[in-house]
């Protein structure tokens, strides 16, 4: 039994509430006196939904900021760090960067994985021996996952896999539904893994293997996501080849709808706008890796008032920290449309819970019967304190005003400690090994 100073519910923040907790889920809450239930000071929310992450990324944080690259060359280091992983690093690595995100809020993450073989492409004895490394960090550090399985195919549009590619791919659409439907197999009916399926993007699939991918949601009922139009070089070498935008391929190949996510949308026409909003798909937003990589930023607020669901993804994990992504969609329009108010604190602290585009419905609000994922906010901090309670937390605090995270009913973190102990050891051990 918990009791929250303040809480997050449905209809608006709540002075003293009750959370009374069975196994991994809320069996009761209600406002009431605290009697003899643990305090949970500050705000308390739903647990976070950190919808797109490449966990290995979080080697490259502050690496690539010499001299003048570009997107392109940020992806050379990144394929350096992907050439050393094998499954014990990776084990060490995904579960410090899975611990770092608990340490922000994150009780969920989608992700979405490409790094399937051995680096001259052969697969391991367990062709999923990498995809179950990530479900077992997730576990350890106390999150649920998304294991969004990708498929990854080519080098480019129209070009042949090399160097560190080849370990991103199965050779066919075919060969890779194999291995991802051996990977659900493994874990159905268990409620804290989700087996999802990922386009990497319309460089790596041809649009007429897509269709296979886009089956294997349908037939599971799971999770499709996709990275589209990052890079503005993406959509013109795919006009170029196809005749049609990135998000166009997609609709036509049967990708898109209330189960996809279309990660970044960063550059997007008119009708790409429209096709996002009427197929119900999800836009997920990564502000803090877009600005990162030069990306842009993207029409957020277009396709949710055309009918697409935001979510929210640390991406590259140049930042891991839930809240300067949502804030970042509301900024980064101020910046580029000089005009205030685009998005409600309210609106913004949703996407941050997005845990519906993950394959997990019953999650991100506080109620009877969802997953019971407490996360509690300071609200005296130096960053915090003064501010209005709902806006304190989306427009002035950073992770490190989380001070308890309880993830499916088990207390992950406490007093700004994760029950693993040292994160930031984890990672300079984890990340110092890699080098
Ligand atoms: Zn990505």
């Amino acid at each position: 039994m918990y009791w929250c100073e303040q809480a997050w519910l449905p209809d608006g923040v709540a002075d003293g509430v009750l959370v009374e907790v069975e196994g991994s889920r809320i069996a009761r809450i209600e406002q009431g006196p605290p009697g003899s239930a643990e305090r949970l000071a500050g705000l308390t929310i739903p647990g976070l939904a950190n919808c797109h992450s490449h966990a290995f990324h979080r080697a490259l944080r502050g690496v690539a900021e010499e001299g003048k690259g570009d997107f392109w060359t940020w992806r050379d280091r990144m394929y350096e760090v992907a050439d050393r992983l094998d499954p014990d690093s990776y084990l060490r690595l995904a579960t410090a960067v899975y611990a770092e995100m608990a340490l922000a809020g994150i009780t969920a993450v989608g992700e979405f994985h490409y790094l399937h073989h051995a680096p001259d492409g052969v697969p391991y004895s367990d062709p999923n021996a990498m995809g179950h490394v990530l479900i077992r960090a997730a576990r350890e550090a106390g999150l649920r996952i998304a294991l969004l399985d990708t498929c990854y195919l080519s080098g480019g549009i129209g070009a042949p896999l090399a160097g560190s590619q080849l370990r991103f791919s199965d050779g066919t659409a075919e060969r890779w539904a194999a291995r991802a439907e051996a990977l659900a197999m493994a874990y159905e009916g268990q409620h804290d893994v989700e087996i999802g399926a990922a386009i990497h993007s319309v460089r790596a699939v041809p649009p007429e293997q897509m269709p296979v991918v886009a089956e294997f949601s349908h037939r599971y009922a799971a999770p499709l996501h996709v990275h589209v139009s990052e890079q503005r070089a993406e959509n013109t070498a795919c006009i170029e080849m196809y005749a049609a935008t990135p998000v166009q391929i997609l609709h036509e190949r049967g990708a898109l709808g209330p189960r996809s996510t279309a990660v970044h949308a960063t550059h997007l026409t008119d009708v790409d706008i429209e096709l996002l909003g009427q197929s119900g798909s999800y836009v997920c937003m990564c502000p803090t890796t877009e600005r990162d990589l030069a990306d842009g930023i993207g029409p957020a607020r277009s396709v949710a008032d055309r009918g697409a669901s935001i979510t929210l993804g640390s991406d590259s994990h140049a930042v891991i920290d839930l809240f300067e992504e949502a804030r970042a969609v509301e900024l980064h329009q101020r910046l580029a449309s000089e005009k205030r108010g685009h998005w409600l604190a309210v609106d913004l602290l949703a996407a941050a819970t997005g845990h519906t585009s993950l394959g997990f419905p019953d999650a991100g609000m506080l109620v009877q019967g969802a997953w019971a994922d407490l996360v509690s906010v300071r609200l005296d901090s130096v960053r915090t304190a003064g501010a209005a309670r709902l806006e304190a937390v989306v427009f002035a605090a950073t992770a490190a005003d989380v001070h308890s995270v309880i993830s499916g009913g088990r207390r992950v973190v406490t007093e700004g400690r994760h029950v693993l102990g040292d994160v930031g050891s984890m990672l300079v051990e984890a990340i110092g090994s890699l080098r």
